[in-house]
């Protein structure tokens, strides 16, 4: 008999990136998991990818062929709701559209059985709206995996507004069961991750319109210990993912933030899948190659937008792309979106990359003393504006020689 989060049976709604990836790791760690997707076609895509992903790790002599054939037995396809009315717990990794998941946790409410624990794997979209169309909403949280599931350590547990802690602690045990680097975060746009990542875009963005290149950019970053320069980033998730989702929504085309973007998409050059993006490669190879024709169109439409383009010393470009990062997470720490400075550093360690040695963007924030680094920001608040405006609670530390360390639940 099993208590109500006693999770062994596993469902997983959608079979395309993020589906396939979180069915493996749930079968690796020893679950039975059903699989539904609306088209056949992709819950069958997804079960051959799976077999070939075991097949590959015993021709690798990383598992034997007795663990593979467990882990594809674990793994059945669901063909209606009805099927995975006994799950103990759905993960849903459907398009990202608030509408269709709502409808989604709708269905799940209503078939499955009430100590079913309902998690979305949701990027960004607002856990406490999935939440509020089913009538348990304290089973409801995000459990963000990051692409490709299976290889990416990274877990971000959402705790919803009325999300229950023991709920919490499942997901967790989870993750851990898993193998991932779970961390709790709270509910709100991009949660811990992807919040912070905007603003650290952003400053790369705004950086090439002054007068950095793509190419510029990524080395300093790199050099800096990051496994990836952001524009490298981009053409690795594909450049178009944003730019079609702000096409659907009509909204954000105009910013000129993005206006390179747009221009390589219109030009085809989605990223590594179109065989170019900010950079080029040969056919069939992952290799970042620099094209001179990017860094054109970039002059180009910086001139198109009015720019005055000057020198940027990488210096400046280390220093605007990490205090971004920073100031963001410790608003991030203010509001108690993360309950302290190691869970943000792990995110970033885990989730983006971020160099080891260094230890994670809050430790580094604290290493180079909070009352120089708020000088910094002050600085570039004088110099570019109030989105420099350095968080209050860094502020606040500073005020109390305290560091960012020292912070739990929003308070030193
Ligand atoms: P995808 O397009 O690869 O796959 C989505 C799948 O959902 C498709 O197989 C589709 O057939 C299925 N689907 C659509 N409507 C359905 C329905 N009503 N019922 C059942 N199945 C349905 O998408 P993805 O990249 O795997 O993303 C899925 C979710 O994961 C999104 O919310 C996304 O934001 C999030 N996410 C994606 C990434 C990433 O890098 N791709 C990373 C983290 C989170």
């Amino acid at each position: 008999m099993s208590t109500p989060y006693n999770i062994q049976q596993a469902a997983v709604i959608g079979a395309g990136t993020m589906g396939r990836g979180i069915v493996i790791s749930l079968a690796r760690a020893g679950l039975s998991v059903l699989w539904l997707d609306s088209d056949p076609c992709a819950t069958d895509a997804g079960l051959a990818m799976l077999a070939q992903t075991w097949a590959q790790q015993v021709a690798k002599g990383r598992i034997d062929q007795v663990t593979a054939d467990a882990c594809l037995a674990r793994v059945r396809r669901a063909t209606a709701y009805a099927d995975i009315a006994e799950a103990d717990l759905v993960i849903e990794a459907v398009y990202e559209s608030l509408t269709l998941k709502q409808d989604i946790f709708r269905t799940l409410d209503s078939t499955l059985k009430a100590q079913a624990i309902l998690a979305s794997n949701t990027s960004a979209l607002d856990i406490d709206a999935i939440a509020a169309v089913t009538r348990r909403p304290e089973q409801v949280l995000g459990m963000h995996f990051f692409s490709p599931a299976h290889v990416m350590k990274l877990l971000e547990v959402v705790r919803g507004e009325r999300t229950s802690p023991a709920v919490i602690e499942a997901a967790q045990a989870l993750g851990q069961r898993m193998g991932k680097e779970v961390v709790v975060a709270g509910n709100c746009p991009g949660f811990i991750g992807n919040r912070m990542l905007v603003t650290y875009v952003a400053e790369a963005r705004k950086l090439l319109l002054e007068g950095a290149t793509p190419r510029q950019v990524d080395e300093v970053l790199q050099a800096f210990g990051m496994a990836m320069g952001p524009f490298r980033m981009y053409d690795v998730i594909g450049i178009d993912l944003e730019w079609r989702a702000r096409q659907l929504a009509d909204k954000g085309t105009e910013a000129p933030l993005v206006q390179v973007d747009n221009a390589l998409c219109a030009q085809g050059r989605f990223g590594q899948k179109s065989g170019q993006g900010y950079y080029r490669y040969a056919p069939g190879s992952r290799e970042a190659e620099h094209d001179p024709q990017v860094d054109a169109l970039v002059l180009k439409v910086a001139r198109g937008l009015g720019m005055h383009r000057r020198e940027i010393d990488d210096e400046e470009i280390l220093e605007r792309c990490l205090l971004a990062l920073v100031n963001e997470g410790a608003k991030i720490l203010e509001a108690s979106v993360a309950s302290c400075s190691a869970d943000i550093d792990r995110v970033y360690l885990h989730g983006y990359g971020f160099p080891a040695a260094v230890g994670g963007p809050m430790r580094w924030a604290d290493q180079q003393g909070l009352s120089q680094l708020l000088a910094r920001l002050e600085r570039l608040q004088g110099l570019f504006g109030e989105h420099w405006r350095p968080a209050g609670l860094l502020m606040r530390l500073v005020a109390d020689g305290k560091q960012l360390a020292d912070v739990r639940e929003g308070r030193a």
